[in-house]
């Protein structure tokens, strides 16, 4: 490779635009002190990517661009381009002729490189001076004054040289870089260690943990295919069971409601009897005690009546012996006796007629009451059969939600999933006076059946439980994300005068106070009013704002459309109320069949003993009867016989009642008799009722009793099927996030029964084994594992990348020990050589300063002039050194030529003879290596092949020529000496 062009315009004193041609061989730049030949070697240096400014005898960058004379005005840009030729491929561009440049602006401190015109990258200049070994730290450029450097140098300095002839420098810093990547990749490699060990500490519990997790979840699945067909199917069974358990104890509940009833009734009628008796008992002695009384006054009237009647009696039938005028007299007697007996009798007859007919009355007038009262009774019991059905109904309904969308019983049907942030429907939450349940319905609508809950995640939750189980669609009310609404005061004020305003709708309902906010969100801002008539003059008051609301559920909407007519209730609303009002009226019913049974068993009892009376008094006035016949015949014969014998008529009006006292007294006892004897009948019946009670009852207590037993044994079993139902659902719903509806259609028990059971109790326990599973193990794990399975992966191929580095280390160590080794010798070869002639004899060598270590070891001089024995180079004088530096130089060039070589000034020292030894040697040098030489010297200049002058023309700006040797030497002569 050959340079054949430097170009440069504003670099340094080169502010007209120079261009030097170059054709190989030795080319010499001659020309007076300041004049600008060094700076051509400062321009290719800094082509070829010279960073430091001293280096180019500067103090920055920017001091390389022309910096302006006293005519010339400083430049803003300089440029350099070096041109060479690569005919002979040294360089792997290519190209057969290429040019690199440089380029500077002031201000921007950028340097810009081109390679062909191309912008081109640092790096490519230095690999392009590196191939050519045309590079800073190499041997082809030699500065003014540093030449006898070269034997000052250091031994590492001067190591430095002969790995530069050695082209070591290359590898050395690859090694250095591989070095630099061995570094890193240790350290990589290190804290990659540390990491799969952490890795590793953290994996071995983890994959337990994993493994206990995926036994977990195996057998949750397969616990899962079973369980859910035996909930499934004992679901079933228990629905049905609990199904049939109800029907029986409705039936149970009745018929000892019914018992309980009935003993109750017992047991009032037993009591209301036992009083009536007692009190029976005690009219009776009082009653006989009378009878005693009047018995014992009608016995001392009867024996005197009885006396003087037989003694009448033996008169007239002539047993005792008398006048006939006391016969007379006697049968007189007798018959004024006899006719006071009659009158007497017949008037007991009529009065007793009256009493009877009297107390018969009194007997219709009771069993009309008695009549009343049945229907009464009937038609209260007709009517608690009702209300005891309908609840029944609607204790139903409520039961079963069957008036609820599909989706809001879902949600309620397993409410315990959401327990505590789902607080049911709003129809739950509110409660609605009776009178305000059309309206309210006409307000909420299907609002009704909207779920309240805390926010709207637990809504996304059960949307997603809905969806998971085609448990069809609900709506939902976070209350976090409600707020309150309300009537502006300026109308409240307006309308709350107005007649036939009622209020405003969540005014006229209660609430749970936590559910205040729903309330006012649902019905702050409705107003309910008494009719339609009012509503409509009340939207206008409102400026049809607000929805206004009548009774009966007629409405006028924000903004005047009115909807109205006749109704159905959504039967969602006052359910409760209903039922309410039933569980008051039947105790109230109950009430009025007992009262009107008390009042009928007494008055029967009232009834029987005045029938009692009538039988005893019919029986006294049967036997006056035929006593007044009897007496009346004995009167008439007697009386037949007295006119005959006195010859006078027998007057019945002027008898005088002799016996009245006995009559009465007879009649007294008659009567009391009767009601003794009825007290007694009745008493007698009282007791047998009573004892039919107690039996009766006793029977009732006894059905009540073993109807209770059976009661509570199938309430029992259906308290445990409800409470199974209950927990199969929770199960279903809680564990396996499913509702009954979708477990049954998705799963169906395959195997027999007890084998299911079996199955699932051995699950359970062996899962409840497990202890504390922590399901997210299996996914760490696997992450951890992912992890450490790719570090390790990196850290085998840090291992490598290693290994493979070290190799290439002890390569590149192989290569420079080899390399400078040849070059040390083929060095030595030339260096005696080139010395024995510079010098005219002696001996010079190069060598290892520790054989042992050729990799790093440095390198020194041992130069013997002839006849010295010099052991330390610092001792030579200035141009021997100079002579012995370039005697090396020679001979490196001469072991291994460069390209290019320039020499500024290196022959400065020597004395004529040497510099026309010097001189000579380049041009046997110059068949491999191009020579462009800065120089002074004569001897130098007459021995180069071609010269270029430099002039400053024009003050401070450089300009070149070519010159013949003669004007070369005029030249100099004219400046230097
Ligand atoms: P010598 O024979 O004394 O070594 P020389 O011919 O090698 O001299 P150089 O060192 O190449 O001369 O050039 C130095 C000249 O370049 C000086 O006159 C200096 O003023 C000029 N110079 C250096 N840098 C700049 C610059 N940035 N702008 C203008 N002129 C500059």
């Amino acid at each position: 490779m050959k340079l054949i062009k430097v170009e440069a315009e504003g670099f340094k004193s080169f502010a007209d635009k120079i261009s030097l041609s170059f054709d190989g061989g030795v080319a010499g730049i001659v020309g007076p002190n300041g004049s600008g030949k060094s700076n051509i070697n400062d321009a290719i240096k800094w082509v070829l990517g010279e960073q430091s400014s001293k280096a180019l005898r500067g103090d920055t960058m920017e001091d390389v661009i022309f910096s302006g004379s006293k005519t010339e005005k400083p430049m803003n840009k300089c440029s350099v381009t070096l041109t060479f030729d690569n005919s002979d491929g040294e360089v792997s561009i290519p190209h057969k002729i290429f040019t690199i440049s440089r380029v500077l602006e002031r201000g921007k401190g950028n340097n810009t490189y081109y390679i062909n015109d191309q912008i081109a990258r640092f790096k490519d200049i230095r690999d392009i001076a590196f191939e050519s070994g045309i590079s800073k730290s190499s041997l082809a450029i030699i500065s003014q004054g540093t030449v006898s450097d070269i034997a000052q140098a250091t031994p590492e300095q001067r190591r430095g040289i002969i790995e530069d002839a050695a082209g070591t420098s290359k590898y050395k810093s690859k090694k250095i870089e591989a070095q630099r990547k061995l570094e890193k990749t240790t350290e990589t490699l290190d804290k990659v260690n540390t990491v799969v060990e952490e890795l590793e500490k953290q994996l071995k519990p983890l994959e337990k943990q994993s493994e206990k997790a995926q036994i977990y979840i195996a057998k949750s699945k397969e616990l899962k295919e079973v369980e859910v067909g035996l909930l499934v199917h004992d679901l079933l069974h228990y629905k049905e069971r609990v199904e049939i358990l109800k029907n029986e104890i409705d039936g149970f509940q009745e018929t000892k409601e019914d018992l309980e009833q009935k003993i109750q009734i017992n047991e009032q009628k037993l009591g209301d009897n036992l009083d009536y008796k007692k009190q029976l008992d005690d009219e009776v002695i009082e009653l006989t005690k009378d009878l005693d009384l009047v018995n014992e006054k009608l016995h001392s009237l009867e024996i005197q009546f009885k006396n003087e009647e037989m003694k009448r009696e033996m008169i007239i039938s002539g047993q005792i012996s008398s006048a006939s005028q006391d016969r007379i007299s006697a049968i007189k007697k007798e018959l004024e006796s006899l006719s006071s007996q009659i009158s007497f009798s017949e008037k007991w007859k009529e009065e007793t007629s009256q009493d009877l007919a009297n107390k018969r009355r009194e007997i219709e007038k009771i069993e009309m009451q008695i009549a009343e009262l049945r229907m009464r009774e009937n038609s209260s019991k007709t009517k608690l059969m009702k209300a005891r059905s309908k609840l029944d109904v609607l204790n139903d309904y409520k039961e079963s939600k069957s008036n609820l969308f599909k989706g809001t019983k879902t949600v309620l049907d397993n409410g315990s999933l959401f327990k505590g942030k789902m607080h049911g429907t709003v129809a739950d939450l509110i409660q609605i006076p009776e009178k305000y349940i059309a309206a309210m319905d006409s307000i909420l609508q299907n609002a009704v059946q909207h779920i309240v809950v805390d926010d709207s995640e637990i809504a996304v939750k059960i949307i997603e439980f809905l969806k998971a189980n085609d448990g069809g669609r609900a709506t939902f009310i976070p209350l976090s994300s409600i707020s309150v609404k309300d009537i502006k005061t300026e109308y409240l004020v307006k309308i709350k005068t107005q007649p036939g305003f009622i209020g405003i709708a969540s005014d006229l309902v209660t609430s749970d106070k936590k559910f205040e906010t729903l309330v006012n969100f649902l019905l702050g801002n409705v107003i309910v009013v008494e009719d339609i008539k009012v509503a409509n003059e009340i939207s206008h008051l409102v400026d049809k704002k607000y929805l206004v609301v009548s009774l009966d559920g007629d409405l006028i909407r924000p903004g005047g459309i009115m909807t109205g007519g006749t109704k159905q209730t959504s039967n969602i609303l006052g359910v409760d109320n209903q039922i309410e009002q039933i569980k008051n009226i039947i105790p109230q019913l109950e009430e009025i069949v007992m009262l009107a049974n008390q009042d009928i068993t007494k008055l029967e009892s009232l009834k029987g003993e005045k029938q009692s009376f009538i039988d005893q008094i019919t029986i006294e006035f049967v036997k006056n009867n035929e006593k007044l016949i009897s007496i009346k015949e004995k009167f008439s014969s007697l009386k037949v016989e007295y006119e005959s014998n006195s010859n006078e008529k027998f007057d019945e009006k002027n008898v005088q009642s002799l016996d009245t006292e006995l009559n009465e007294t007879r009649s007294k006892k008659s009567i009391l008799s009767a009601t003794i004897k009825s007290k007694k009948d009745k008493l007698e019946k009282l007791i047998n009722d009573i004892n039919q009670i107690q039996s009766s009852k006793k029977e009732f207590e006894k059905s009540l009793r073993l109807i209770i037993e059976s009661f509570s044994d199938k309430a029992t079993e259906k308290t445990k099927a409800d409470f199974y139902i209950n927990d199969a659902t929770k199960r279903l719903s809680e564990h396996y996030q499913m509702t009954f509806d979708s477990a049954r259609e998705q799963y169906k028990l395959e195997i027999p029964l007890e084998e299911a059971r079996h199955i699932v109790s051995t699950l359970k326990t062996e899962i409840s084994e497990l202890g504390n599973v922590n399901l997210d193990a299996i996914e760490m794990y696997q992450e951890i594992k992912e992890r450490h399975d790719g570090i390790y992966k990196d850290k085998v191929e840090l291992e490598e990348a290693k290994r493979i580095i070290n190799e290439a280390i002890a390569e590149m160590d192989k290569i420079i020990i080899t390399r400078i080794n040849e070059t040390m010798d083929l060095v030595n070869e030339e260096f005696n050589n080139v010395f024995r002639e510079m010098f005219g004899g002696g001996e010079a060598r190069i060598f290892l300063l520790d054989p042992n270590d050729p990799l790093e070891s440095g390198i020194d001089i041992k130069a013997q002039p002839p006849g010295k024995s010099i052991q330390n180079l610092k001792l030579f004088s200035g141009g021997e050194k100079a002579l012995i530096a370039i005697s090396l130089l020679f001979a490196i060039i001469k072991a291994k030529p460069l390209p290019l070589c320039i020499l500024d000034e290196v022959e400065a020292a020597l004395d004529e003879a040497n510099v026309v030894r010097f001189a000579e040697f380049l041009q046997k040098l110059k068949k491999d290596t191009q020579f462009i030489v800065i120089t002074h010297r004569h001897g130098t200049m007459s021995r180069v092949d071609h010269l270029f002058g430099a002039t400053m023309q024009k003050r401070g700006v450089t300009s070149f020529f070519s010159v013949e040797l003669a004007k070369a030497k005029e030249l100099v002569d004219s400046f230097v000496e």
